[in-house]
């Protein structure tokens, strides 16, 4: 196995000088050696982004038949999202109806083995060949065990590898592609994950730990995973520490001793080409630059020229056919493994899960992953609250009308109207059959009875009673979260970008009502509505917007006293969402001559693309100055296709964290396999696609789920979608009933959401387990998860298959050309004679 790869074979690869006469793979020698070198250099370079944590200098060769030429490809997709082209198929699906397409890649593959095979073979090649093609899941199991025995590991008793029945493909090819299919795919695929890997490193956002460690294999250096960990060491006896994580005696937002808040590092930011910048002093910033430049803190910075050539490459890469059909076998593959295991071991994964004591689905911890807070009570809550307010509050003004006060009373006289009329049906705020596809007519149903006004007196925090009622609800509904115990929320916030203190107001409301859960962390979503600020000329360029939305943030990393209340509510604040209809058509391509934001002064919203790169960008800056404050890190969790263009998930797949919805990546099989490959969670809402988008037995869920896609089950917005007081264990009861799911499934799903969730390691070890950041089945605890050690081994040992495949791939190519290039030498003395 080439695990055991000598040394000097691997050291002395990157040495060679690149033979131009390689035989495989015809299309990938076309490209100019520069062209290479641009390529490669994307891949290595290190001084734009520097404390990149995983040396990214690599010994292998990742040149594919594309290389070159992904600018061209990329802009190519990039206008046809525009064009909006009624094609029968778009360049990133697979065409499963389209038969010429299937028999001329067919014919080209049987071409190329034929010419494969009756060449000549060195002795050491069909070798190594025979190895890579020879391991089986058993060897594979073996390999990974190696892997694994880290010091770390060691120290602990080995936990026995479970008794169940493993799918097993043996033979040869096993993967069902030719050699140089295989190959040129997985070149595509690690390159992919290795940007990926230097956008989450960057911004301390974590990466796949077993990904990291298959990666790290084909590069040089060692592998420092802790950065990706919180700093909490394990202590002996954790394994029966309570499953109830600890509560702090005093209310978070009690303590507003200013003195008692970390010190003022005296910082100066501002901001320059859209991102914040950070200097050691604050005065000297009005003065010239020259002195400015010297006193700049070094903190890491993304680079715009590499984020757009990474974006080409990834566009380049998910419409490249023989990649496209490698991926969308393997997620056949998949699916269809899964279902052996399924139909081998369901007996016994429900077994399993009944010799556990009291755990059940009831009583295992899931987090609601997606859910918006304007949203999160069901209509009937609202109404009740209402009405009491009504009855409670009535001469308690409420709204300005003109310069004059309105009372409740009023407000409700004024549109004629009683407490004893009001009902579910005048309320109007369910998604029915006519927001289908209508995005418009939904952001309508926000509105109680169709009154904007009725929106702004209780479901907004900014209005004139400083957002009481609001607070009033939300913790009605924290209340009954923290009464069933189990259930946990992530609720999604607005800031807006508007003005400057749009998030000392929404502190302010945190505190002043105490807003605050163990059940509940918060998010901010910024929705992407520049246009309509600066038609209201409110904004004059989008820079503006940035800063609104940041520099407060760098303010309070900087100094906690320059705003008490930010500083208390910040620390449940966990990520950034960015929000609003994807299906939005799009004016424009994200590219080099795009203007930078202070520029940024036309009528049209910019992309999405671009929203999520300055969001990245600045947060990673952000993320990197709080890390050396000792402060928690924030992560991006956007929307993310739920429709629109592919690209969005792109950005996605390099910029965020995890995502929300991901339906799209159903007809995009090379990103879905990445999506796979890199463990990327996906908070799914079938019942909010099914109202909006993609109707419920349509949705991919459970098609991700027997893939081994990390998907959550999310409500999204319960007061539109829902019925039953427990919104989320009401989508958990559909999805099971439709679409079949066992036991085992849903604990899964409920393990998957906390995983992906923000709540901190503390939080989650004693939800999951003392060892839940390990690998495969030791990271599970199956009397606090209830998941079946087997599912869990079984996504492990598929996942590590899969990585294998990939990069075994690589490195017998590796092997072949060392050999190849000795060979050729040989024959070259022999021409020249
Ligand atoms: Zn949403």
């Amino acid at each position: 196995m080439s695990s055991n790869l000598p040394p000097a074979t691997a050291a002395g690869a990157k040495n060679k000088p690149l033979s131009p006469f390689r035989k495989r793979g015809s299309l990938q020698y076309a490209a100019s050696t520069a062209d290479l070198r641009g390529a490669r250099h994307l891949l290595t370079s290190q001084h734009s982004l520097p404390g990149i944590p995983v040396a990214l200098k690599q010994s292998i060769d990742l040149r594919t038949s594309m290389d070159g030429k992904y600018k061209e490809i990329a802009e190519e997709l990039f206008s046809r999202t525009l064009a909006e082209s009624e094609m029968r198929s778009a360049p990133y699906e697979f065409p499963e109806d389209s038969p010429i397409e299937q028999l001329e890649e067919r014919r080209h593959r049987l071409e190329r083995q034929i010419s494969q095979d009756v060449k000549f073979e060195p002795d050491i090649l069909l070798r190594a060949k025979q190895e890579f093609m020879k391991t089986d899941s058993a060897t594979d199991l073996e390999y990974m065990k190696d892997q694994s025995q880290d010091p770390d590991l060691q120290e602990r008793d080995p936990i026995p590898v479970r008794e169940y029945q493993r799918v097993a493909i043996s033979g040869e090819e096993k993967c069902g592609v030719p050699f140089t299919d295989l190959l040129d795919a997985a070149k595509c695929v690690v390159k992919a994950l290795f940007i990926r890997q230097k956008y989450m490193g960057l911004s301390l956002q974590s990466f796949c730990k077993t990904t990291a460690r298959y990666l790290q294999e084909l590069s040089e250096g060692p592998l420092d995973l802790d950065i990706y960990e919180d700093e909490i060491p394990e202590t002996a006896g954790a394994a029966d520490s309570t499953v109830h994580p600890p509560v702090s005696k005093m209310h978070p937002y009690e303590n507003q001793d200013l003195a008692s808040m970390p010190h003022d590092m005296g910082y100066g930011c501002k901001m320059v080409d859209g991102v914040m910048h950070v200097y050691t002093a604050r005065n000297i910033m009005e003065n010239c630059d020259v002195a400015n430049r010297s006193t700049e803190l070094d903190l890491p910075y993304p680079d715009l020229r590499e984020y757009i050539a990474d974006m080409n490459v990834m566009m380049a890469l998910i419409i490249n056919g023989p990649v496209k059909s490698f991926c969308y076998r393997r997620l056949q593959y998949l699916s269809s493994k899964f279902q052996m295991h399924i139909l081998l071991n369901e007996m016994k994964e429900l077994a399993e899960q009944k010799k556990v004591p009291h755990r059940d689905f009831y009583n295992i911890r899931k987090v609601d992953t997606h859910i918006h807070a304007s949203s999160c009570m069901n209509q009937k809550h609202l109404l009740r609250f209402i009405k009491r307010a009504m009855k409670k509050y009535p001469k308690e003004i409420v709204h300005v009308e003109r310069g004059k006060g309105q009372t409740l009373m009023e407000v409700f006289e004024t549109m004629n109207l009683t407490a004893f009329d009001l009902s579910v049906d005048t309320l109007d705020m369910h998604a029915d059959r006519n927001t289908f596809h209508r995005f418009d007519k939904f952001n309508a149903k926000y509105n109680p009875i169709g009154e904007s006004i009725l929106r702004e007196i209780f479901i907004k925090t900014d209005n004139h009673i400083e957002g009481k009622y609001f607070g009033h609800i939300i913790k009605e509904v924290m209340a009954d979260l923290e009464e069933s115990k189990y259930q946990n929320v992530e609720l999604r916030l607005s800031i807006y970008g508007r003005c400057r203190d749009e998030w000392d107001q929404l502190a302010k409301w945190a505190v002043k009502h105490q807003v605050y859960s163990s059940n509940v962390r918060w998010l901010v979503q910024v929705p992407r509505l520049f246009d309509v600020y600066h038609t209201k000329k409110q904004l004059c360029n989008f820079q503006e917007m940035l800063e609104n939305v940041f520099l407060p943030l760098f303010e309070v990393t900087v100094d906690p006293r320059s705003h008490p209340e930010l500083h208390l509510f910040l620390q449940h604040v966990v990520g950034f969402d960015s929000v609003d209809d994807e299906s939005k058509p799009e004016q424009h391509i994200f590219n080099l001559d795009s203007p930078l934001p202070v520029n940024w002064t036309e009528e049209d919203n910019p992309p999405y693309s671009y929203y999520l790169y300055y969001m990245y960008a600045n947060m990673t800056v952000l993320n990197n100055l709080r890390r050396q404050r000792g402060f928690h890190t924030l992560v991006l969790r956007p929307h993310c296709g739920e429709a629109g263009p592919i690209h969005h998930l792109v950005s996605g797949f390099l910029l965020s964290e995890n995502i929300s919805h991901g339906l799209l990546l159903r007809k995009a099989p090379v990103l879905q396999y990445l999506y796979y490959l890199a463990q990327i969670g996906i908070a799914m809402s079938p019942l909010s696609n099914n109202s909006l988008f993609l109707s419920y037995h349509r949705n991919p869920l459970p098609e991700y789920l027997s893939r081994g896609l990390v998907v959550s089950l999310s409500t999204d917005d319960p007061l539109q979608f829902h019925f039953t007081k427990e919104p989320l264990m009401e989508e958990y009861s559909i999805a099971a009933q439709v679409w079949k799911l066992s036991s085992c499934d849903m604990c899964e799903l409920a393990r998957n959401s906390v995983l992906m969730s923000g709540f901190s390691q503390r939080v989650k070890r004693s939800w999951l387990g003392p060892h839940h950041i390990k690998e495969g089945q030791e990271g599970n605890d199956i009397r606090r998860t209830n998941v079946p050690d087997i599912r869990v081994a079984y996504r492990y040992e598929t996942m590590c298959e899969e990585l294998n495949l990939i990069t075994q791939a690589i490195r017998t190519d590796e092997l072949e050309t060392i050999e190849e290039e000795g060979s050729l030498c040989m024959g070259a003395v022999q021409a020249e004679k």
